[in-house]
């Protein structure tokens, strides 16, 4: 499972090898395990008029933060944070490129360049467009800066609503999350009681131990991404609740004991498998986190019914179910925080996955139609990750040149880890993240497939 080549092009041989063959040239990316700050200064710039008031939201990341040529400045960035809402023209998007062009060279490896944008304006298309321009800026700038580093575009209305987006962003917990477009409402669950403030107010926190004092339920959690989802909320304070089969229950009790928390075995396809989890809750749910998920791989021609249906069963049918049923019976208390698990493959497609493309696309359907009244009618957001190639079991298993293709199609040209869809996973959840909702995140290190 070890990514021989990525340790390979880390020594002085392979480095000018991987240089002289053109070759990926991957660098070991910063995780939140090697420290939870950037390694650096963050650098904050403007491109046209901007009213956001962003500035003791970035002071408050903790990083030093500072503008070109003042004590902060040291010429070498761990973090870029360009503030282009108010660029409404391309004259506009000529003031992103003179920010952007004399530094984008000096920012450190495993660093981040994070635009800020506005809403589209459906009644000025002057700005829509040059708005939408950062999409593909960001996108391609992603693709070429290397070393590492992310380009992400968070789109805004409201800085202190962003705080937790931006946290997350401007740290290594955001390693393997890369070209992504997120945007950022006005929180959906504020003033349920569980929320971190009060209206007007910017997000209290506490980011040290955001969960404390929720519980989290993990489907799928006793292996692989799931039990890494577990294992991050649990750092965050949570109750963790690790739901899987039956036949996993000595792995879900394993992962439960060592973090303190709870071991359903449970079919999350069996019918009154919603209620049976509001039964086993009684004190209600924060955090539902749909992780468990099969492949039953076949070409469309030669795919049976019965590999067809196990997939769309697991993966989305009872996603819907449990959803609905833990909405409707109330176990998922106000404020309270749904994350399904959609694929790259629900995005690009994949050959010889119709019917896994065909649920985790369902899931992105069902993330952006319910959103809105799940957030209206419960006072709880409803969003997705999508993750690309993620060194697992499952992935270990793929052929070696497909394998080998597959990890390195993205900007980062390599695989991510669990845990990066577990940090991205750990931000939805966060009581400050009430303003992120029907978003779909992938955490793909902005895989080449259905970029
Ligand atoms: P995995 O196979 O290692 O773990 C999945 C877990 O879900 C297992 O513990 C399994 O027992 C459990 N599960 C399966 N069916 C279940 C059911 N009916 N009821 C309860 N639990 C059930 O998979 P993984 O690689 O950790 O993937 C986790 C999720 O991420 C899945 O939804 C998968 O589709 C998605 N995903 C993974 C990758 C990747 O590269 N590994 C990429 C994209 C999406």
């Amino acid at each position: 499972m070890a990514d021989r080549y990525l340790s390979f092009t880390g020594t002085a041989p392979g480095r000018l090898l991987s240089r002289r063959l053109g070759l990926p040239r991957p660098v070991p990316l910063k995780r939140r395990s090697a420290g939870p700050d950037l390694d650096g200064g963050l650098l904050h710039l403007t491109a046209g008029r901007s009213g956001l008031g962003l500035a003791p939201v970035l002071a408050r990341t903790g990083l030093p933060t500072g503008e070109p040529g003042d004590a902060n400045d040291t010429g070498r960035p761990a973090a870029v944070v360009l503030d282009a809402t108010g660029v409404r023209d391309v004259e506009g998007l000529a003031e992103v490129h003179a920010a952007l062009h004399p530094v984008v060279r000096s920012v450190a490896a495993s660093g981040r360049i994070v635009l800020l944008g506005s809403p589209l304006d459906a009644a000025d298309h002057h700005q829509a467009a040059a708005q939408q321009a950062l999409e593909g800026f960001t996108r391609s700038l992603g693709k070429e800066i290397g070393r590492g580093a992310t380009v992400n575009l968070v789109r805004l209305t409201d800085a202190d609503a962003a705080e937790s987006t931006l946290r997350f962003l401007l740290s290594p917990r955001s390693a393997y999350v890369s070209g992504q477009v997120i945007e950022v409402g006005a929180d959906a669950t504020a003033g349920t009681g569980t929320g971190t403030g009060t209206e007007g107010a910017p997000p209290a926190g506490p980011w040290d131990l955001p969960l404390a004092g929720r519980t989290a339920l993990v489907t799928g959690g006793a292996r692989g991404i799931g039990e890494a989802v577990a294992e991050t909320l649990a750092r965050d304070g949570a109750e963790v609740v690790v739901l899987d089969v039956p036949g996993a229950e000595a792995d879900a009790r394993r992962v439960a004991e060592r973090l303190g928390g709870l071991a359903l075995p449970l079919d999350i396809t069996a019918a009154d498998a919603g209620a049976r989890i509001a039964e086993a809750l009684p004190d209600g749910l924060d955090v539902l986190v749909h992780n468990a998920g099969i492949t039953r791989d076949r070409r469309l021609a030669n795919m049976p019914a019965e590999r067809w249906a196990p997939v769309l069963e697991v993966n989305l049918a009872s996603v819907l179910r449990t959803t609905d049923a833990l909405l409707a019976a109330g176990t998922l208390k106000r404020g309270g925080r749904i994350v399904a698990t959609a694929s790259i493959a629900g995005i690009a497609g994949n050959a010889g996955q119709t019917n896994y493309g065909a649920s985790k696309a369902g899931v992105i359907g069902l993330v952006r139609s319910l959103a809105p009244r799940a957030a209206a009618g419960h006072g709880v957001t409803v969003n997705a990750v999508a993750p690309g190639f993620i060194e697992t079991k499952m992935t270990a298993a793929i052929p070696l040149v497909i394998r080998e293709a597959g990890r390195r199609m993205n900007s980062l040209a390599q695989g991510g880890l669990p845990v990066d869809v577990a940090e991205t996973t750990a931000w939805l959840a966060h009581p400050a993240s009430g303003a992120v909702n029907g978003q779909v995140v992938r955490v793909c290190g902005q895989s080449l497939l259905g970029a």
